[in-house]
């Protein structure tokens, strides 16, 4: 992809690999190998702040101590030689055995300050605010990198993916891809509305009537939305549920691919649940997030001992 060497350190156009499930064939776009560390759909969302227009001294977020939006976001801000500040509920049994993404954020020089001062120090109502804010060199980016400038990342996603089905003369494939805060699900489809690939997805932390609230935020077209398909039943995000751990076990067994704990077995579930995406190739997107997974699996390890 043009332009993209000067990102150091990110591999683009990730590859797209052939696999069966259940019988079932399907193609994988591997975003999870763009980096080792941050590789998935927090580097797309991100990827704006590579080549961002103004000065910036510091980066700020907020969001759980788990995300994996936080570990991306440090290391972009190592990479760049910003300072980065991170708003969070201060968990003390977290923050003294710190794992995952956590240790990684916090080895990449990450400054923690409780969430109770985001709202004083930047007046913004966190659940709702969905754009960067820029003040002084200082740079804002929302819970999720939920925000405009996403975009130009995930343009990215939809050319690479539109490049590989024309190489493979594939006319049409089904993209599907499980949803948190919905944007990379969002801009994948309205980078995509003019061709005739169609995007799919499930929700991932709330219900379907939540994540189209997210989709109008970003977006006032419907007519670009991805399809929403709801999930066989409701799944608490975070929570362990056996079928899950179980189906992501199976996967990686029977594919030999290693998937996210959060996303990606509720998006396998839906997948096996519905006949909707029958019609056209299946092209499922990886979008990283195996940095969280030693918290997850330690979790299951101790609710459910080995399956
Ligand atoms: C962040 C994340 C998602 C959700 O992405 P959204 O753009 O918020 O919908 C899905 N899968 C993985 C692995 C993630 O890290």
């Amino acid at each position: 992809m043009r332009g993209c060497s000067r990102v150091r350190g990110l591999s683009l156009p990730s590859p797209t690999h052939e696999l069966t499930f259940r019988g079932q064939k399907f193609s994988l776009k591997r975003d999870d190998l763009i980096h080792p560390v941050i590789g998935g759909n927090k580097a797309r969302k991100l990827f704006f702040l590579f080549d961002y227009p103004k000065h910036i001294h510091t980066l700020v977020s907020f969001g759980s101590l788990h995300s994996n939006a936080m570990a991306a976001l440090s290391f972009i801000a190592k990479e760049r030689g910003w300072h980065f500040r991170y708003y969070a509920k201060l968990d003390q049994k977290t923050l003294a055995a710190p794992q995952g993404n956590l240790a990684y954020a916090l080895e990449n020089g990450m400054e923690l300050r409780n969430i109770a001062r985001l709202e004083q120090e930047w007046q913004i109502a966190k659940n709702l605010h969905s754009a960067t804010l820029y003040q002084d060199g200082t740079l804002f980016v929302p819970e999720g990198a939920r925000c405009a400038e996403a975009e130009i990342g995930i343009a990215l996603l939809a050319k690479e993916i539109e490049e590989w089905a024309k190489d493979c003369k594939l006319e049409a494939v089904n993209i599907f891809l499980p949803s948190g805060t919905g944007t990379t699900a969002l801009f994948l489809s309205k980078a995509l509305a003019h061709t005739p690939h169609r995007v799919y997805t499930v929700p991932c932390v709330g219900d379907a009537n939540y994540l189209q609230e997210q989709f109008l935020a970003l977006s006032p077209d419907v007519s670009s939305h991805p399809t929403i398909l709801e999930p066989p039943r409701k799944f608490r995000f975070g929570r362990l549920y056996r079928e899950l751990y179980a189906i992501w076990h199976e996967l990686k067994k029977n594919t030999g691919v290693t998937f996210d704990l959060l996303y990606d077995p509720v998006a396998f579930l839906t997948l096996l649940n519905t006949d909707k995406l029958s019609d056209k190739p299946l092209l499922y997107i990886h979008q990283g997030g195996l940095m969280g997974n030693p918290t997850m699996i330690a979790r299951y390890k101790q609710k459910f001992g080995r399956i």
